[in-house]
């Protein structure tokens, strides 16, 4: 029987890609869609657990769950368990659970930090284990990078838990500071256009991992903890300590902290003027300099900005996955039209497009 419904959201980061682990800023809203499980406690020490996504249930004895042991969707699902019961020192205990997401997987909206973090909030509730928003963030960031093991940062579990509804999280990632940024474009006529290229995301970690390596060493070759460190200034005086292509990647996350900064101060003084140049700008810094691009999302950049999309870029780590495009009401329906034709024109596959609005964070609904 299950004894409570909780829900957690996916995410699009509305600026600073690749800044959260140069202990940069981050510039995420929550989606209105949202990972949805129905939990309840067992007598015994089982995890059964059940997707209307996936073929396969989880069926696994408490135990069992661990870093290597667990594969496949359950390695998120049930490793929030493993990483809650170290994080909150419960004795924890079986439960089962169907879940369910309306975020699209490998989309790029993090339908993976939806689903643990609902899975974070139900069963901290359900085991009585009292965390405060970021250390539940925590429990399921640990449980994909530890247990799924997948490489993340903490930016897509604070924002499917923290984010408010109308409000982007602006986030610095070196503190772990935030601040709710009133966000609601929606009410200036702009909407939030999701192009999704169905492309499959292509040898992603292994270059996920080259460029936090190459930024890495761009730091150490400067002097400095982090790329945060760096203005744009000290990196230009700085530059013959760098080869070329460590220039521009630490350019790119130089130029990018920098952006968030700008699209924060233009939300906050209420204007939406410059957003879209700032996206474009982002976007171009991605494709040139940090290199994380695909034909299919630049095919769909262009496509958006030439129909008239106030600004566009990709999101989230890139090889693959959405656009994000700002698209002025009246012409939402255009830009999604040449987006949907553009792309088969190029030789790829058709584009599912859709509008997101920044909506709150998981929570209990039933
Ligand atoms: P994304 O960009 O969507 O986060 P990831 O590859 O990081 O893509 O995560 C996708 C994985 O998360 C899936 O392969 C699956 O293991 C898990 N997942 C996401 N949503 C669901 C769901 N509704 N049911 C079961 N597993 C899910
Ligand atoms: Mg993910």
């Amino acid at each position: 029987m299950p004894e409570g419904v909780w829900a957690a959201p996916g995410r699009v980061n509305l600026i600073g890609e690749h800044t959260d682990y140069n202990d940069g800023f981050v510039l995420p809203i929550a989606i209105d869609r949202h990972a949805v499980v129905a939990l309840g406690t067992r007598p015994d020490d089982r995890i059964r657990l059940w997707s209307l996504e996936e073929a396969d249930p989880v069926d696994v004895s408490f135990d069992e769950v661990g870093p290597g042991t667990i594969h496949g969707w359950g390695a998120y699902a049930a490793g929030v368990a493993w990483a809650l019961r170290r994080a909150s020192g419960s004795p924890g205990s079986g439960f089962e659970g169907v879940v369910t997401s309306s975020v699209p997987i490998g989309a790029g909206l993090s339908s993976s930090a939806a689903l643990g973090s609902a899975f974070a909030s139900g069963l901290a509730e359900l085991w009585d284990a009292h965390l405060d928003p970021i250390a539940l963030a925590r429990v399921a960031q640990r449980a994909e990078v530890e247990v799924a093991g997948v490489p993340c940062g903490l930016m897509d579990q604070m924002a499917s838990i923290l984010c408010r509804s109308g409000h982007a999280l602006f986030v610095d990632m070196r503190t772990l500071s935030i601040d709710h940024i009133p966000a609601d474009l929606t009410a200036t006529g702009v909407e939030l256009l999701i192009i999704r290229t169905m492309a499959p995301r292509r040898l992603v970690e292994g270059r996920y991992a080259d460029r936090r390596a190459e930024c890495d060493s761009a730091a150490l070759a400067l002097g400095v903890d982090a790329l945060r460190d760096v203005s744009l200034d000290r990196l230009e005086r700085a530059a013959g300590r760098l080869d070329a292509r460590r220039y521009r990647r630490a350019r790119h996350v130089v130029t990018e902290n920098a952006r968030v900064l700008a699209f924060v101060q233009d939300l906050r003084g209420g204007r939406a003027d410059g957003l879209g140049s700032l996206l474009t700008a982002s976007h171009r810094s991605l494709r040139d300099d940090f290199e994380v691009s695909t034909p299919e999302l630049d095919t769909a950049v262009e496509a958006a900005l030439s129909t008239g999309a106030l600004g566009a870029r990709m999101i989230g780590a890139g090889f693959g996955g959405s656009v994000l495009a700002l698209a002025p009401r009246t012409i939402a329906g255009r830009i999604a039209a040449a987006a949907t034709t553009s792309l088969p024109e190029h030789g790829f596959a058709a584009p599912d497009v859709f509008t997101v609005t920044p909506a709150g964070g998981s929570r209990r609904v039933g």
